[in-house]
Order: C-alpha cells, then sequence, then structure tokens
C-alpha cells in the first residue's frame, strides 16, 4: 500500500500502547459539546484558515473557506455541521445569502455566499448533514467571485441572532476536538455499524447528535427503537456479535491521543466502557469467528493499520499490520481461523489483507474509487462481501463467492457517511447508510434480487 506520512497534527509515533493519559471514561465528560462534521459532502480545498487575512474593513478572518468539488465552480452542497436549528438570514452586502444553526449551549455554526436564499425555513430543524444551500460568491468576496463556503464555528453566544453572537473559534485549533474525526480529511458524516448472532437478530449502532453511542435492535418481528450506550464517541461505533446473546460495541473515546473504548453485552447486562488505549486515526473496527475470539481494527498513530486481539480471556498488545489508510478500515470472519481485513489505500483503491490461521497475507489491491471507509460482511467460509462509497457517491459492493471477486456493482443510493453491511443468516444481507437528509436508509438481498433503499430512522 503507498504511503502516507507526515501529517502536521499528529507525530509519527507508532507507540499504540499509550500511558495512563486516557483513564477518563467516555460518559464521564462534564461538558457537553457537539461535535462537527464537515459541512459538505464533495471533495475540498482549503483556501483560508481562521484568521489567515485582516481585512481593514471587516477585521480578522473568523471562519475557514472551503473550494467545494471542482475548484472555481459553485453549486455544490453545503450541510448543516451538526443537528440544530435554522435561522436563514436576510442577504447581507458582506455575507450574502447566509445561514446560521443554533446547536445550544451557545454553540453556533455560520454558511456564508450561498449561491441562493438557505433552503430550511426560519425555526425549522435540521438533522446533521441534511442540506442547507448551494456553495456561491454571493455577497463580499476575495476576490470578488471566489465561489466557496465561508464555515464559521462560535462559542458562548447568548442570542440567536444572524449578527455575530458569541465568540468565533478555530475549528481546527489543536485545543479544541471540534470534528467528529480530527481533523476531518473527507466529507462523511457519521454512519451506522451493525452486527448480527442469527437470524433473528440484528443490531444497528451510531453515535448520535451529542456523540453518545446509540443502538436499536431487531428481534425477528419489531425494532427495539434506539436507546442509548452513553459514552462520548469521536468515531463512528462498531458492534459484533461473538454468539448468542453476545455483543460488543467499541468506538474511538474523547482523550489525548484518542483511544479506544469498548462496552460488553452478556445477555442480561451492559458493561461500563473499559478503556483499551492506542492513539487512534480512524473509528475502529470488529469482528469474530467465535465466542472466544474478538479482533478490532483501526487506523494508528502511525496510519497503519493496527489489530488487538482477545482470545477469551485477555487482549494482546497492539500488533500493526502495515499498510497505510486515514478512513476507518474493517474486519471480517468468514470462518474459524479466517479473517479478512479492508482499508481504503492513500491512492482511495481498496486493499485487503488475510490471515489464514497461521500467516497474514501481504496487502492485496481489491481497486475500485472509494469516497468512505469499507465494511465488510460474511455468511459463511464462501461468502464475503464489502461495501463503501463510490466516487459518485452510490453504494458500491464486491463480492466474494469462495473462488473469484465479482466486479464493483453500484447498489444506488445517496449515501453520506460510510456504509455497512451485515449477514443474518444466509442469502441474507443488509445494508445501512445515512442519505443526504441525514437519515438512516437500508436495503436488503433475499438471496435473489435486491429490494431498494427505504427510510429506517431519523438519526437519533
Ligand atoms: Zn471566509
Amino acid at each position: 500500500m503507498p504511503l502516507r506520512r507526515g501529517c502536521f497534527w499528529l507525530t509519527a509515533s507508532a507507540v499504540l500502547v499509550s500511558a495512563f493519559l486516557s483513564l477518563e471514561a467516555p460518559n464521564a465528560e462534564a461538558v457537553i459539546e457537539p461535535m462537527y462534521t464537515l459541512p459538505f459532502y464533495d471533495s475540498f480545498n482549503l483556501a483560508c484558515g481562521f484568521h489567515c487575512y485582516y481585512d481593514p474593513v471587516y477585521g480578522w478572518h473568523e471562519g475557514v473557506d472551503y473550494e467545494l468539488g471542482v475548484t472555481g465552480v459553485g453549486g455544490e452542497r453545503v450541510a448543516a455541521a451538526a443537528s440544530g436549528t435554522a435561522k436563514p438570514c436576510p442577504p447581507s452586502p458582506s455575507a450574502g445569502n447566509y445561514i446560521v444553526i443554533n446547536h445550544g449551549n451557545g454553540h453556533r455554526t455560520r454558511y456564508l455566499h450561498l449561491r441562493d436564499t438557505p433552503l430550511p425555513s426560519d425555526g425549522q430543524s435540521v438533522a446533521r448533514g441534511q442540506v442547507i444551500g448551494y456553495e456561491g460568491s454571493t455577497g463580499y468576496t476575495v476576490p470578488s467571485g471566489f465561489n466557496h463556503l465561508h464555515f464559521e464555528t462560535r462559542h458562548a453566544a447568548t442570542t440567536f441572532t444572524c449578527g455575530f453572537d458569541g465568540t468565533a473559534v478555530d475549528p481546527y485549533a489543536p485545543s479544541t476536538y471540534m470534528w467528529t474525526t480530527n481533523p476531518p480529511s473527507y466529507a462523511v458524516m457519521p454512519g451506522p455499524d451493525t452486527c448480527s448472532w442469527g437470524a433473528n437478530n440484528l443490531r444497528v449502532v451510531v453515535s448520535g447528535t451529542w456523540s453518545d453511542v446509540w443502538q436499536t435492535w431487531w428481534n425477528g418481528a419489531n425494532w427495539s427503537g434506539w436507546q442509548t450506550l452513553l459514552g462520548t464517541a469521536t468515531s463512528d461505533p462498531s458492534c459484533v456479535s461473538r454468539g448468542t446473546n453476545l455483543v460488543d460495541v467499541f468506538v474511538r473515546g474523547s482523550g489525548e491521543p484518542l483511544p479506544l473504548y469498548l462496552k460488553r453485552w452478556d445477555g442480561s447486562n451492559w458493561s461500563g466502557w473499559e478503556p483499551l488505549y492506542g492513539t487512534l486515526t480512524s473509528g475502529p473496527d470488529a469482528c469474530s469467528w467465535g465466542p472466544n475470539d474478538l479482533r478490532v481494527v483501526v487506523s494508528g498513530g502511525d496510519y497503519d493499520v493496527w489489530q488487538k486481539r482477545w482470545n477469551g480471556t485477555s487482549w494482546s498488545a497492539w500488533q500493526s499490520l502495515g499498510g497505510s489508510t486515514t478512513v476507518d478500515p474493517s474486519c471480517v470472519s468468514t470462518d474459524v481461523n479466517r479473517v479478512n481485513v479492508f482499508a481504503r489505500g492513500s491512492d482511495g483503491d481498496l486493499w485487503q489483507k488475510r490471515w489464514d490461521g497461521s500467516n497474514w497475507s501481504g496487502w492485496e489491491p481489491l481497486y475500485g474509487t472509494l469516497t468512505s471507509g469499507p465494511d465488510a460482511c460474511s455468511w459463511g467460509p464462501n461468502d464475503l462481501r464489502v461495501v463503501v462509497r463510490g466516487g459518485d457517491y452510490d453504494v458500491w459492493q464486491k463480492r466474494w463467492n469462495g473462488t473469484s471477486w465479482s466486479a464493483w456493482e453500484s447498489l444506488g443510493g445517496t449515501a453520506t457517511s460510510d456504509p455497512t453491511c451485515v449477514s443474518t443468516d444466509v442469502n441474507r444481507v443488509n445494508v445501512f447508510a445515512r442519505g443526504s437528509d441525514g437519515n438512516l436508509w437500508q436495503k436488503y438481498w433475499n438471496g435473489s434480487s435486491w429490494s431498494g433503499w427505504t427510510f429506517f430512522s431519523s438519526w437519533p
């Protein structure tokens, strides 16, 4: 896998087993802060950061300027960075068409220079990832006609007006963990993960609006409704079932460096969140081939893929699997002593690495064009499937039938998150992803055909 090194905000230290820097449990956080996601879906150029210039009329530049999609061309979708209440503002000579969103607790985000009148109405509730307008160049831009999004994050606001409530803060400052991924490197919103212990069980986990972990499960007949598992998520969570009535949920928590946490269901009770430490630059994904096997993969401080394994009794140390990735990797077990690990390489392609019970293969390319992390699922030794978001923002899959890989196949949809897949039984596959409306959508394979995408739930 091609290497990606030298990111400015983290050292290239390969030390994943941290000292006791992150003992605080995720649910012990005293202050609830919103965690923002990039307020668009497209590729971006960060044209001008916080305080990148001083204007004699308007003062310091108090936001971040993003050029979206194809540079110089407006019209890309602008989305809410977190859930909140919308206040579309009258056009101004400086800000052009713009909108403010109130996230509560004094937190506001502002979106300037939109092409058109903002989409939400005054007082409307908007979901994280909901489209609120389109990139433009209205108002005062430098240079004139500069198509971009000026995105502003403000704290300690006491009113909710179109003016300068509160204090502008730098969303990229190392001291402020304002992003659900730090720093945001690609444009996806928080996404779901799924797990199952059999034909009548299916569970979905997500990080909620206030960064706690939520689950809902299906018992073969009904969905439970959303239930919070608390915690403070700084990544998408992951769940896995090692057997009937066993669920393990992993998430990257808060701290420095960002550590892994685990919460376990034993059939009757949930444990608290337990720290497993590490230095995570992605969310985790977990897999298992039976009650006494459990494995979790992450991107580490050096952007290699790292794993940690539990053998039924104790946890191994963190172990590097090499490779280089900046987004959530995925693992799946098709059988006892069989593990496949998938990651998006720095070239944007999908790569895999396989464990055969005694050795790891090298990283092998499976190509594709990924704009998300992958997720993999399997119903048995001769079935393996991986789902990703493609370059067109559709969900795509690639399937292995025990002998060979299929070509990439579009499953449609317009995903704004990593997709996830799970098999509850032979010939049964469920795929979930966040849609462009900020809601959770699903699609289902019954052994012979795919359903269409159907609305599953609004985001908790
Ligand atoms: Zn600006």
